[in-house]
This record gives structure tokens, C-alpha cells and sequence, in this order.
């Protein structure tokens, strides 16, 4: 048997099609309303980002997927000063008391004035472009702003 070929066959040229937005972690759900989900242990209800085999506060091996409060407080912050080369400084690191259950670590986006961070401060999940690939591929990362509704 012979093989044939198509003769009409076009490579794609996918460098001109810009790929689908990435997110940065896979804890971050993409799309018309950005939000974070965790994985959630169905015996105890502990909360974690990654996938895990056995939950460590009671051993339990089923999980659940849960969506997450795309709004909280601020516990705690810090203003960062120094960073990797390619991280531009300052910029401030928070822990964010999710609306419900959970806590997260992130960056309050655009804010270094420590005097308009406050613990108890009321905030929004807020999605940004952190990169690009040579494909035009975006990656999507989150952070926090302040939420002038609640404010
Ligand atoms: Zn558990």
C-alpha cells in the first residue's frame, strides 16, 4: 500500500494566532468572572490550592472542589523592597481573609502607600497580564485591590 500526501496541506503559521489567556497558577479560574477555587476535604472541610493525596489536618483522602470568595479583608501586609531582577519593586505582598472560608497570599495590585493599608481593609480579586510568550499567549495572574464599594 502506498501512502499519499496532500499536496494542499498549509502549515499553520501559529506565531499570528495569539493562544488562549494561561492562568499563572491552576488555582485561578479564568473567563467571564475570574475567581480562585481550592481543593476541600469532604471529612473536615480544610482548604488547600494544591492537589493532595491525604488532607493534613485529618488524614481524609476525598476532595472536593470549592469556588472561592473573590472578596475579603486584609490580615496582614508588607511593603516588599527587593525582589528578583525581573520583579519590579516596591510592591505589596498581603494575606487576604477570604468572604466564607479561606486565606490567600497575594499582592495588593498597584498600592505601596502604606497609609492606605489598614488590617481589616475590605478588598477585591483583581486579574492582570504578568506575561506574554512568543506566541502572544497571555499568562494571567491575580492580586488585590481595594474595593471602593465596601471600602
Ligand atoms: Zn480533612
Amino acid at each position: 500500500m502506498e501512502a499519499t500526501q496532500s499536496s494542499t496541506m498549509v502549515e499553520e503559521d501559529t506565531r499570528s494566532t495569539p493562544g488562549p489567556d494561561v492562568p499563572i497558577v491552576d488555582y485561578l479560574v479564568l473567563g467571564e468572572d475570574p475567581h480562585l477555587r481550592s481543593w476541600k476535604c469532604t471529612a473536615c472541610g480544610a482548604l488547600y490550592f494544591d492537589r493532595r493525596n491525604a488532607c493534613a489536618k485529618c488524614f481524609g483522602g476525598d476532595f472536593t472542589r470549592t469556588r472561592l470568595a473573590s472578596e475579603g479583608t486584609v490580615r496582614a501586609y508588607t511593603v516588599v523592597h527587593r525582589a528578583a531582577r525581573s520583579i519590579p519593586t516596591p510592591y505589596t505582598s498581603c494575606v487576604v481573609d477570604l468572604d466564607g472560608e479561606g486565606v490567600v497570599k497575594a499582592g495588593l495590585v498597584g498600592i505601596t502607600d502604606t497609609g492606605s493599608i489598614t488590617p481589616g481593609l475590605r478588598v477585591r480579586m483583581v486579574t492582570f497580564e504578568a506575561g506574554r510568550d512568543d506566541n502572544d499567549t497571555k499568562a494571567i495572574a491575580f492580586g488585590y485591590t481595594i474595593d471602593e464599594e465596601t471600602a
